[in-house]
C-alpha cells in the first residue's frame, strides 16, 4: 500500500516531522537538483518550505509539474515583483479588531487562535501576514466574548489561520467549551488544509469532539486537486460526514495546477465521493509572491463554463473572488464581471 505508513502513525508525529529541506523533497520524489534547487533554495527564504511527508507520497515520483509538488516548492518566480502583487491583498491588517479577532463580515469572524500551518502553500495570500503579533492569549477571551455579545448580529465563528487543526484537541475543545458558552453562537466553522494533507488529523478524539458539540460544526477542507484524496483521505473525511458534520471544499484556481475544467470536474465528483460538498472556488489573491499561479480572466470564464456545462449543479462550486473592503465574497461569472 502506498501510505500505509502513514496511516500507522498519529498525526502529532507526523506534525512534528515535516520535510522544511527543498533537498530532501527533490530527493524524496526522485528529482535532480538543477535549477529546481536552486530557486527553491533562494525563496525558501521569504516563506519557507513546509510538507508534510504524507502529502509528498501523493505526488508522483519523477514529475517536476506535478500538481501537488507545485503546491508547495518553493520557486524562483516567487521572488519577482509584479504590478498589482502586494503583501496584504485583501487589507485585513486594517480589519485586525483585536487578538485574533478578524471581523470583516457581518454574521461571522475569524478567530485566529494560530499562526501554524502543515503545510506551505506557495499561494497563501497570509504568507506575509504578521501572526505572532496578532494571536489571543488565554486571558483575551473575556474581550473576545465581549466583543462578541457586543453584536447580537454574530451566529458564526470561523476558526481560520495559520490552520486551526494543528492545535491539540485540547485546545480545540478548551475553545469550542468557551464558543459554546454564549447563546447567541449557533454555528462553528473550522478551515483547515490539515485533513488534507495529514488524514490521520481526524482522529477518534476529534470526531467525538465535533460530534459532542452543542453548536453545529461545518468542516471547510481545503484542497485544489483530486490527486490529494486518495483512498483513505477520503476515509477519513467520511467519517466526519457520518457523524453529522457538514464537510465542505474551498479550491483556488492556480496556473498549472488545476486551470482545466477536466480537473476542476474530477476534483468535485472525487469529492462528493467522499461527502464533501465543493463550496468555494476562489480565484487567486494577488499576494506577492503568487503571480506565477495567476490565470487570465478570460481563461478562467472559459474554465468555469466548462464546469458548469459538465457538472450537476450541486457539485458546482462556486466562483469567487474576495475583494479588501467588500461584506462579502463577490461571485463572479462573465469576464466583465472581474
Ligand atoms: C471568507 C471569509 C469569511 C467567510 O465567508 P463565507 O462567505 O461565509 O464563507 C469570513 N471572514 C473573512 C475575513 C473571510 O475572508
Ligand atoms: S494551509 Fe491555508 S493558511 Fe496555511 S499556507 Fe496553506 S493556504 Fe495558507
Amino acid at each position: 500500500m502506498i501510505n500505509y505508513l502513514f496511516q500507522e502513525q498519529n498525526w502529532q508525529t507526523q506534525l512534528s516531522d515535516l520535510i522544511t529541506d527543498p533537498r530532501e523533497l527533490l530527493d524524496t520524489l526522485a528529482l535532480s537538483h538543477d535549477q529546481l534547487l536552486s530557486g527553491a533554495l533562494l525563496a525558501t527564504d521569504q516563506f519557507r518550505l513546509r510538507v508534510p511527508r504524507a502529502f509528498v507520497e501523493k505526488m508522483q515520483k519523477g514529475n517536476p509539474l506535478d500538481p501537488l509538488l507545485l503546491q508547495v516548492l518553493p520557486h524562483h518566480l516567487e521572488l519577482e515583483e509584479h504590478e498589482g502583487f502586494v503583501t496584504d491583498p485583501l487589507g485585513e491588517e486594517q480589519a485586525n479588531q483585536q487578538p485574533g479577532v478578524l471581523h470583516k463580515y457581518k454574521s461571522r469572524f475569524l478567530l485566529t487562535l494560530t499562526g501554524a500551518c502543515a503545510v506551505h502553500c506557495r499561494y497563501c495570500f497570509r504568507r506575509h501576514f504578521p501572526y505572532q503579533e496578532n494571536l489571543p492569549k488565554n486571558d483575551d477571551w473575556p474581550n473576545i466574548k465581549q466583543y462578541i455579545e457586543q453584536q447580537p448580529d454574530i451566529n458564526e465563528v470561523i476558526l481560520s489561520g495559520g490552520d486551526p487543526l494543528t492545535l491539540s484537541n485540547r485546545k480545540l475543545q478548551l475553545w469550542i467549551d468557551r464558543l459554546s458558552e454564549i447563546p447567541q453562537i449557533k454555528f462553528l466553522r473550522i478551515h483547515s488544509r490539515v485533513p488534507i494533507v495529514i488524514p490521520n488529523r481526524v482522529d477518534e478524539e476529534l470526531v467525538s469532539i465535533l460530534k459532542n458539540s452543542r453548536l453545529r460544526i461545518i468542516l471547510v477542507v481545503h484542497s485544489n486537486h483530486a490527486s490529494e484524496l486518495d483512498d483513505f483521505t477520503c476515509s477519513q473525511l467520511q467519517q466526519l460526514v457520518k457523524q453529522g458534520i457538514t464537510v465542505l471544499n474551498q479550491a483556488v484556481l492556480l496556473k498549472g495546477v488545476n486551470d482545466s475544467a477536466d480537473v476542476l470536474v474530477e476534483l468535485s465528483y472525487r469529492l462528493f465521493d467522499a461527502g464533501v460538498m465543493p463550496y468555494y472556488l476562489h480565484v487567486l489573491d494577488k499576494v506577492k509572491g503568487a503571480s506565477h499561479f495567476d490565470t487570465p480572466a478570460q481563461n478562467i470564464d472559459l474554465i468555469y463554463k466548462e464546469v458548469l456545462e459538465n457538472l450537476p449543479g450541486y457539485l458546482v462550486p462556486k466562483l469567487v473572488r474576495e475583494i479588501a473592503g467588500e461584506k462579502n465574497k463577490t461571485p463572479l461569472f462573465g469576464a466583465s464581471t472581474f
